[in-house]
């Protein structure tokens, strides 16, 4: 799978419900060491986490080893927890690689619970539409200012009712003698030809945007 720099998810919102921020990862053992393949994990994007961590079925399916413990803050306190190194595959091919987690508890199916340390890594939008929420992650980061002018180009790119049309400058008067020196006026003998050309080229100019991918509904965090 060929990475893209853009994740872009969608979830449908209900009124009344929080929203998860979920969908699925590869995680692995490191690379130098590594002789599974990725292991599907269902994880959670979580802002209020400063850390990234994984749930014991992770750690027992990989067969990982701790390296160390560290001290773990969390709303019911602060404890030591076993840390691990891992990659992250991300859904748009993205890897994170020789992430330092966690070991955490989490409701299942939840394994995985993406922390600021893996979201400060690029760039990171919510943008709430009627009744879906884009999540927009750009990694690594394009050192914008602002982000959110990019995923609206992106939106604009996405958006199905809004036919995408190529723009057209003539590089001459469409009333005048062709420049191809056929004698006809352009708009009667090259325009036509020139516009496909600059539509062609136009396509292929256009940034690659990953398919929206459909959210698995999970249990609310901490439900
Ligand atoms: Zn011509």
């Amino acid at each position: 799978m060929k990475p893209q720099p853009h994740l872009r998810l969608t979830y449908k919102t209900k009124p009344d419900q929080p929203l998860a921020l979920s969908c699925r990862v590869g995680i692995g053992q490191l690379e130098a060491f590594r002789t599974k393949p990725w292991h599907n994990c269902l994880a959670i994007w979580d802002m209020g986490a400063s850390n990234t961590s994984i749930t014991q079925d992770v750690v027992d399916a990989l067969q990982l080893s701790h390296h160390t413990f560290v001290r773990v803050d969390t709303a019911l306190g602060s404890a030591m927890a076993p840390q691990y190194l891992v990659s992250i595959l991300l859904p748009n091919g993205y890897q994170i690689k020789s992430l330092a987690v966690t070991l955490g508890k989490m409701v299942a199916p939840l394994q995985v619970l993406i922390g600021m340390d893996v979201i400060a890594k690029g760039d990171f939008s919510l943008v709430r539409g009627k009744e879906t929420c884009d999540l927009h992650f750009t990694c690594p980061s394009l050192g914008l200012d602002n982000h959110h002018k990019e995923v609206k180009r992106l939106r604009a790119l996405d958006a199905p009712d809004k036919p995408k049309v190529a723009p057209f400058t003539p590089n001459q008067s469409r009333n005048s003698p062709c420049k191809c020196g056929s004698g006809e006026i352009y708009k009667r003998c090259c325009e036509e030809k020139h516009r496909a050309e600059q539509a062609e080229a136009w396509k292929a100019a256009q940034p690659q945007v990953p398919p929206a991918e459909e959210a698995e509904p999970v249990p609310a965090a901490g439900a």
